[in-house]
């Protein structure tokens, strides 16, 4: 099945260096190149004496004549050819096909298929054609390959057309039955699917169309199954091998907490925290994903949390990706916290010298209870008297690496670890990617803020933007420019460089405009965002780098530059900046862009307000993994699912990998061998899974 293509009958190395071009290197990945569609010549060749002028037919002829006619138009030339079966005869032509002339001579049995012209004899203008009567090479194809019945239809290129890879796919066909099956039987049989060989030859060549459908589904059931049994055996095996601390307590601290609180939880919240709680009291070590729209209220469950943590004379911290998302945390978890008299404590690359010291001993001893930082608070060198919960926040800024390292970081110490994310995964996505985590939702944000009005602004109207902005400006409140590049370059898109100074100069001179981008040093940006949270500036022109959780309040717009270049995902996290305040919040896109697609997302940002609902139109949009973004996609490269379509059979796959670690959690039982060696390979990078 590995083996290459050159050991197909008929495939010579030329064919066999373009299709691994193509990226189809074996046979196995020619047999598991599935077509785009299928082109129904349904019913076989006809008889000649039975074909009505104007339908469409395949006809089984030989041939008597053939010659090219020039026409009187320079550039179009007809070939025509006399051909004849049984039942009368038929004048075949074809337009600027001159080849045919040269490769095809009477005595040939050819099938041919097009559309019937009155004429006597009538005519045929020819769509396809098929030799199939002269045995003069070796590796011809299958008779009809090309023209009758379903006809597979490839995904293709200029150097290996479609039809050169439905021969390829024909000659390989016959060993799709040495393709190992990774399904055992009790699980096809479940679903009533076919096996992988038989699901392989009818999805290539099916007899009719839900032959085709159901050998797709197999293939699709197929695939999550591996990757869910992936998943699953890690999240078990991580959850065997280590204990955490149970933690639980009265619950005073919280109770204080609460009572300092000038509004209520939300019913979603109540239930995260819920379910939180609950996890954390086992010793068995927690591993949830707490996904919740922008704004909706993470921290809070995060910290009554903690404060179970602290109660029970455990230690929690919680890790940002950025030092400036550190400090903001620090400033609300210590207001929110200080009721219970926890006073958390930071700890971040900035920190240096004798304080730094100061502060890794208060955590080595434990008198600080809970911990705000950066990731260098699991490096090495950072000792906790006793970590029992660690919370990660904006998690998908953390790669799957780094989600990895965490994890096994916090395992040492026997932690709980809570990931919380902004990003709006879809559940099937979720499903997918995060297959080892459990998942609370927050959808709704806490009551009395309406969701922030999204704009899309053509060209014609900036000025008239301007002059609003400007508006909100004097009634002192702020506004962003987001830009998606630092500096000019020759595409013509803005750069936050140049538009902050334009903006300085232009329309907004005599009020104080800020600048953060990426490659400012550390210090830099950090004052330039602190400038802005604190209201020093009015306008604070940026890249991306706001994207990430940053809370200032009195921020009311927020404009996007260029914004067709922007993901769903990625502008309602910029959306969400503003509106945190008492202040209803603005978004205006600014976008022109250069094609359908990019117009329908705009689009969408004005019409739908919920993360969720937009993650999964992104993903219907864009295809799969860019809602994760590249970092995190590698986990959902699938093959032959689409998450948008498929959701049924991920739920089957997750019930059907469930019940197999269920009853045997090694896969080693001789019906499940060739599935513990599919799921090994899929993650080679995973060591030792499914091992003992
Ligand atoms: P995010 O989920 O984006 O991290 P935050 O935790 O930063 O959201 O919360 C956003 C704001 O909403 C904070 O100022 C917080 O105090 C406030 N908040 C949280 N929960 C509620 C609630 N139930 N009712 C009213 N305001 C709330
Ligand atoms: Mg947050």
């Amino acid at each position: 099945m590995a083996g290459p293509l050159e050991q197909l009958r008929g495939v010579g190395r030329v064919t066999a260096e373009r299709a691994r071009a193509f990226g189809l290197a074996s046979v196995a990945d020619l047999l598991l190149h599935l077509p785009a569609r299928h082109e129904d010549f349904a019913e076989g060749a006809r008889p000649i004496r039975d074909l009505a002028i104007g339908e469409d037919a395949t006809v089984r002829v030989e041939l008597d004549s053939i010659s090219v006619r020039p026409t009187r138009r320079r550039r179009l030339r007809i070939v025509q050819a006399r051909v004849h079966d049984e039942t009368g005869l038929l004048v075949a032509t074809w337009f600027n096909r001159d080849y045919l002339a040269r490769v095809l001579s009477p005595g040939d049995v050819l099938l041919l298929r097009g559309k019937i012209r009155a004429g006597a004899p009538p005519e045929m203008n020819v769509q396809t054609q098929e030799v199939i009567g002269t045995g003069a090479e070796g590796g011809r194809a299958s008779e009809g390959l090309h023209t009758t019945g379903l006809v597979p239809v490839y995904p293709a290129t200029e150097a290996l057309p479609s039809r050169r890879i439905r021969e390829l796919v024909d000659a390989a066909i016959p060993l799709a039955r040495g393709l190992r099956d990774p399904l055992p039987v009790w699980m096809r049989e479940r679903l009533t699917l076919p096996s992988l060989g038989e699901a392989v030859h009818a999805v290539h060549f099916p007899r009719r169309r839900p032959e085709a459908r159901l050998a797709r589904r197999r293939l699709v059931v197929g695939e999550l199954v591996v990757l869910q049994l992936g998943l699953l055996a890690l999240m078990r095996r991580e959850a065997a091998d280590h204990v955490a601390s149970a933690l639980r307590g009265e619950g005073d601290l919280e109770r204080q907490v609460r009572s300092a609180l000038t509004f209520s939880l939300t019913p979603e919240q109540e239930r995260a925290l819920t379910q939180v709680k609950a996890d954390i009291r086992r010793t068995r070590p927690m591993r949830r994903l707490l996904q919740g729209e922008v704004g909706s209220g993470k921290t809070l469950v995060a910290a009554l949390a903690m404060c179970t943590a602290v109660e029970a004379d455990a230690q929690a911290a919680i890790l940002v990706p950025t030092e400036t998302l550190a400090e903001q945390h620090l400033r609300s978890l210590d207001a929110l916290l200080a009721p219970a008299g926890i006073s958390p404590v930071l700890l971040t690359g900035r920190i240096q010298g004798a304080e730094r010291e100061r502060r890794l001993l208060a955590i080595k001893t434990g008198t600080a209870q809970v911990v705000v930082g950066t990731q260098a608070l699991l490096s090495e060198g950072v000792e906790f008297a006793n970590l029992a919960l660690v919370v990660v926040d904006e998690q998908h800024r953390f790669g799957v690496e780094q989600r990895s390292a965490l994890t096994s970081r916090a395992d040492e110490g026997r932690a709980h670890v809570l990931y919380m994310t902004a990003t709006p995964i879809p559940r099937t996505m979720a499903l997918t990617a995060f297959g080892d985590l459990v998942v609370s939702v927050i959808r709704r944000r806490p009551p009395g803020r309406s969701p922030v009005a999204t704009e899309w602004v053509r060209e014609p109207d900036r000025d008239e933007a301007y002059a609003r902005i400007r508006e909100e400006l004097r009634a002192g409140r702020q506004a962003y420019v987001i830009c998606p590049r630092v500096e000019q370059d020759t595409d013509g898109r803005r750069s936050a460089v140049a538009e902050a100074e334009r903006l300085a100069a232009g329309p907004f001179a005599g009020f104080s405009v800020g600048l953060a981008h990426g490659a400012q040093s550390s210090d830099d940006k950090r004052q330039a965002m602190l400038d802005f949270a604190e209201g020093r500036t009015d306008l604070l022109v940026a890249t991306t780098v706001v994207e990430v959780g940053i809370d200032v309040a009195g921020a009311t717009v927020i404009v996007v530059e260029d914004a067709e270049r922007f993901g769903l995902a990625q502008l309602h996290q910029l959306r969400g900046r503003v509106g945190r305040g008492a202040d209803p919040g603005t978004c205006m896109l600014f976008g022109e862009p250069a094609n359908e697609e990019g117009a329908r997302r705009l689009e969408a940002m004005t019409q739908v307000s919920d993360g969720f609902a937009l993650a999964e139109l992104d993903l219907e949009m864009r295809g799969e993994g860019t809602v994760l973004g590249a970092r995190q996609s590698g986990a959902t490269d699938l093959r032959f699912a689409r998450l948008t379509r498929d959701r049924r059979e991920l739920a089957q796959a997750r019930h059907l990998a469930r019940k197999a670690l269920d009853r045997d959690p090694r896969l080693t039982a001789d019906v499940h061998r060739p599935l513990r060696e599919a799921v090994r390979e899929r993650f080679p990078d995973i060591p030792r899974l499914l091992e003992a």
